[in-house]
């Protein structure tokens, strides 16, 4: 039998009725041993998220107000969801240590905690396993930074002799024994070292959507979902706005090969999106798995005749963003000319003084600025690989019009990078998905 790892998001443990979708999910494979939960997640568009709520209360905490509506809302929920559930589990005296906490000593990480080891702590005795509290066994340091080593020996040596457990999500403590909590949605990276501790089959992570789409559906209508993308992949999608998981979830898992199998609570025979380091046999690879950008763009452009014969000419560019420590988005060197994609918020406080240290100190013979771009990424290992696919990319772009600033396509063969200005950026995300549709026909 192949032991799964369950991480289960905010909005799949709402309520009382989704909980017991998560308990029917569980019961139906046995190999679903290990469950991560998070906080209870909004039931309805205008609804809080308990980890909000709990936010709110330790700010008013630590002001000195009142905190009580705040609190008892909270109180209120979870109470209700003991009760529909008919469980006879009392939270009674774990609230009532909540409020002395937070009337004498509030400590924010320890207050927004509580959302998932409450929750936790409901559904470990609705589906009859062991509750692990990760303050026991997912370790930080002084820093407030997880100390993964530490915490892969010491979360495996506590998951072994057990047989099932549902472990509290988003959390663990410092070697002071301070709650201490990853950055939010993190319940996905406690569902990661679970299953790294353990060495799991797969890592399945049960959310609202039945995994990763080809694109924004907020631009194209309906796009199609991903059913298998490696994790090189899923990290250039995430990085360009595809939000399907906490970034921090990949690594633990893709280092030991661990598949990732994004999942719909609420349509769990859907198959969802897998994210793997190979394909499985048998499945064809597509060549284009997806498309997404980011608008807000800054393109800078820096031309010197003969440059390119001597060295040394780029480097003191990227010393000059290096010391203002401001990153950039990419940069191309063509002959005799550096460009440089920044983003434009980042790059606005700095623009005055980098310019003219930049006309001081190189002379060039050309220097620019553009606005208002925005960087659309082609993914696919494949496509960028083997395929005309990029040729098909670019045509549709000069078939809807749109004209092409930048291009961007590195021996790593990962991704299209194509810069094209922002009023033009959703008829270009179009345009290349149906070039995607097409491919994959
Ligand atoms: N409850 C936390 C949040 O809302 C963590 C999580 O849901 O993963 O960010």
């Amino acid at each position: 039998m192949s032991t799964i790892v369950a991480k289960f998001g905010g909005t799949s443990a709402a309520d009382a009725s989704q909980l017991l979708k998560i308990r029917d999910i569980v019961r139906k494979d046995p190999g679903r041993r290990f469950i991560v939960v998070s906080a209870p997640g909004k039931r309805f568009k205008e609804d809080i998220k308990v980890t909000d709520l709990l936010l709110r209360c330790y700010e008013a905490a630590e002001k000195g107000e009142s905190f009580d509506a705040d609190f008892g809302l909270i109180q209120a929920r979870f109470q209700e969801i003991i009760r529909d559930l008919g469980l006879s589990l009392s939270l009674d005296d774990d609230f009532a240590a909540l409020k002395e906490r937070l009337a004498a000593d509030p400590q924010r990480e320890y207050v927004v905690s509580r959302g998932e080891y409450f929750n936790a702590r409901i559904l470990a005795e609705l589906l009859g396993y062991t509750f692990v509290d990760p303050e026991w066994c997912i370790c930080f340091d002084e820093y407030g930074k997880l100390d993964a080593q530490l915490t892969r020996r010491t979360l495996g040596a506590a998951l072994k002799p057990l047989n099932n457990a549902v472990i509290a999500g988003f959390y663990g403590a410092d070697m002071s024994g301070c709650v201490r909590t990853f950055s939010r949605g993190g319940s996905d990276v406690t569902g990661a070292l679970v299953a790294a501790a353990i060495n799991a089959d797969l890592y399945e992570n049960w959310t609202d959507v039945s995994g990763l789409l080809a694109a924004d559906p907020r631009i194209v209508d309906d796009p199609e979902p991903v059913k298998y993308i490696s994790y090189r992949e899923l990290r250039t999608l995430s990085y360009m706005g595809a939000s399907v998981l906490h970034t921090d979830a990949v690594m633990p898992v893709s280092d030991q090969g661990i598949p990732i199998n994004i999942r719909n609570t609420n349509e769990p025979d859907d198959p969802g999106t897998t994210i793997v380091r190979k394909l499985p046999r048998g499945e064809m690879k597509i060549p284009i798995v997806g498309v997404a950008g980011r608008p807000g763009m800054s393109v800078l452009q820096i031309e010197k005749l003969m440059v390119s014969d001597e060295s040394g000419f780029t480097a003191i560019i990227l010393d000059m963003l290096k010391s203002r420590q401001l990153p950039f988005e990419q940069c191309l060197t063509g002959i005799d000319t550096v460009t440089l994609i920044i983003r434009s918020d980042i790059l606005e406080p700095f623009k005055e003084d980098l310019f003219a240290e930049i006309r001081e100190r190189l002379h060039p013979d050309y220097f620019g600025l553009k606005e208002n771009l925005s960087m659309i990424a082609v993914v696919g290992e494949k496509g960028t690989e083997v395929s005309d696919a990029n040729v098909r990319v670019l045509q549709a772009l000069i078939r809807a019009g749109i004209s092409i600033s930048t291009i961007n396509q590195g021996a790593g063969k990962l991704n299209l990078l194509i810069g094209v200005s922002e009023d033009k950026y959703q008829e270009a995300i179009r345009a290349i998905y149906d070039t995607i549709d097409e491919l994959q026909e």
